[in-house]
């Protein structure tokens, strides 16, 4: 690990527009440091500005960015309201890593992508312009929707997938005042500059997240893995499926470990909303998930593997309670 400036900010103005790198719980910026993917001169530590509790927001949750994803995933008021969110960050990491991940670096997370942690192997995202290992190399874990010739790397994260479905919005603050992002709009695309992961700013912070009055109805994440756990998701599917006289009267979707971000097809939520459940259009909500999804080869196997888990998420969040 290269030396670098270490400093402690006690109110997030210290850390808003530092020309230092944030650092939360340190459970993926010290393992990037470690092997040299990331090299920062500077780190200001934002564990001790507050921004650790999850709050009443009118009808819905204001979770700062600090609040650790165990007590998240634990809290009853999410339990309660928004168990998508708690059953994503449960499936993700391991209890000592959710003891120390914080809700804000969760989102911050960088891909997974081994080119891109292997700093002697070619990656436009940690190098722009160095080449991408991963196309034509080993990409069982890489993208099926929205990669580019630049980069074909995943976004991680099991937390945002469920944030994306659940139509939340993360709070930031930079140099020029505050903003609000969609969680469904903060990760990005690679196109050609794979370098940028999301819109967060320079010299802008997260502070927290905000969750909109809950849904109700079934709430399903289900992460398809190598291994139970410890494992990156292949695929997932975020499901909130509220049935009314035997039709889907809402039906949320997002999926992870298919793309560059959590991705979210209206088109697909539309073709389900108002409908009678049946297996048929289960297979073609997939297709509309599915439009322009293109294989590298080792991971082309991640096309059926989405359609069946969306099926069988869709059979059981319809099911009729006996
Ligand atoms: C072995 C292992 C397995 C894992 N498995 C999973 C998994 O299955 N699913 C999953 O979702 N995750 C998984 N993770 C990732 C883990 O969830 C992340 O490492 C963790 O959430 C990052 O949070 P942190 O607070 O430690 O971030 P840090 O490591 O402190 O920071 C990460 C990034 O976020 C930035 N950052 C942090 N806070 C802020 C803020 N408030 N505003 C702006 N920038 C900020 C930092 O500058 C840095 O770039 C795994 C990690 C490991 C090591
Ligand atoms: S897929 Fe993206 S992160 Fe992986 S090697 Fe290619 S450019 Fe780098």
């Amino acid at each position: 690990m290269r030396p670098f400036d270490y400093t402690r900010a006690h109110a997030p103005a210290d850390a808003v527009g530092a020309e230092a790198r944030i650092i939360a719980g340190g459970t993926n910026l010290l393992d990037l440091m470690k092997l040299q993917v990331e090299t920062p001169d500077r780190l200001i530590d934002i564990n001790h500005v507050g921004l650790d509790r999850v709050e009443r927001d009118g009808d819905g949750l204001r979770i700062g960015a600090l609040v650790r994803n165990s007590d998240l995933a634990a809290d009853p008021a999410v339990r309660e309201g928004w168990p998508l969110l708690s059953k994503a960050i449960l499936a993700g990491a391991s209890a000592q890593i959710r003891n120390r991940a914080t809700t804000g670096g969760n989102l911050m997370q960088r891909t997974r992508c081994y080119y891109f942690y292997d700093i002697d192997a070619p990656c436009n995202k940690r190098e722009p312009g160095s080449g991408c290992g991963a196309i034509g190399g080993n990409n069982r874990q890489h993208a099926i929707l929205g990669a580019s010739d630049h980069c074909i790397a995943t976004y991680p994260g099991d937390m945002a997938v469920a944030m994306s479905a659940l139509d939340a919005v993360i709070e930031v603050e930079g140099p020029a005042g505050k903003r609000e992002i969609r969680a469904a709009d903060f990760h990005r695309l690679p196109g050609d500059t794979p370098q940028r992961d999301n819109e967060l700013q320079s010299g802008e912070m997260i502070l927290s997240v905000r969750l909109p009055a809950p849904l109700g109805g079934r709430q399903i994440y289900r992460k398809v893995r190598d291994r139970r756990s410890y494992a990156f998701a292949l695929v997932s599917v975020a499901a909130v499926v509220v049935m009314e006289a035997g039709r889907m009267a809402t039906a949320r979707l997002a999926f992870g470990g298919v793309a560059h971000k959590p991705w979210r097809v209206p088109a697909a939520e539309s073709l389900l909303t108002g409908q009678p459940p049946s297996p048929e259009l289960f297979d073609r909500a997939a297709d509309a998930v599915l439009a322009g999804a293109r294989g590298q080869g080792h991971n082309d196997f991640k096309i059926p593997l989405l359609r069946r888990t969306l099926g069988a998420v869709l059979a059981e969040a319809t099911q009729e309670s006996k």
